[in-house]
């Protein structure tokens, strides 16, 4: 497989400036890197903080956007282990962290104070090509429908952290703030797959009545 050394992207020199699509080099990956062609991209609200600068966390400067990326991969570097040329994968939020410090170790890498951010402090998924450190990048089973499982990357992985957490048994219910949201629609899929009652309008109406 040729890999090609430039390629098109979604790129922007400011916060706030033009979003340009131009040809910049394909990168070239780190020792514990994997390069993802990236097939197929969701936009996450995020990547409009992120151009424009909202956050008090700068933003690296040119920027290519986007962490909802699934693809395939195409190289890798010499001390990845956990993924082989053409192995399906994912650039997410969290691209990378250092693995050393108590978050990291406790399996609680987003909170590491040093994590690399895909399409915030490193470049994402608005390109062809994108780099992913192989710990952290999402290894994606083969045969799996690629522009479904882009917006899970990070809606997904999102409400679904947050059902699980809340420990909630099948048959009870659960409550989803913003439910015909992007995310909201993703985790009421979630609940019923996980046997929870979702609780809706017509439910609430006659909640309230019981209530008062
Ligand atoms: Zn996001
Ligand atoms: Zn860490």
């Amino acid at each position: 497989m040729s890999i090609p050394k430039t390629q098109k992207a979604v790129i922007f020199e400011t916060n706030g400036g033009p979003l340009e699509y131009k040809d910049i080099p394909v990168p070239v990956p780190k020792p514990n890197e994997i390069l993802i062609n990236v097939k197929y991209s969701g936009v996450c609200h995020t990547d409009l903080h992120a151009w424009k600068g909202d956050w008090p966390l700068a933003t690296k400067l040119p920027l290519v956007g986007g962490h909802e990326g699934a693809g395939v991969v195409v190289a890798k570097g010499s001390n990845v282990t956990n993924f082989e040329i053409g192995d399906l994968a994912g650039n997410k939020w969290l691209n990378g962290s250092c693995m050393g410090c108590e978050f990291c170790q406790q399996g609680a890498e987003p909170n590491c104070p040093d994590a690399d951010l895909s399409g915030y402090t490193h470049d994402g998924s608005f390109q062809q090509y994108a780099t992913a450190d192989a710990v952290q990048a999402a290894k994606i089973p083969k045969g799996t429908d690629l522009p479904g499982v882009a917006p899970i990357l990070c809606a997904g992985v999102t409400v679904y952290k947050a059902l699980k957490t809340a420990e909630l048994r099948p048959g009870q219910w659960v409550a989803i703030s913003g439910a015909g949201g992007g995310l909201g629609s993703l985790a009421v899929q979630y609940a019923v797959a996980m046997g929870l009652r979702v609780l809706d309008s017509k439910d609430y109406r006659r909640w309230s009545t019981w209530c008062h």
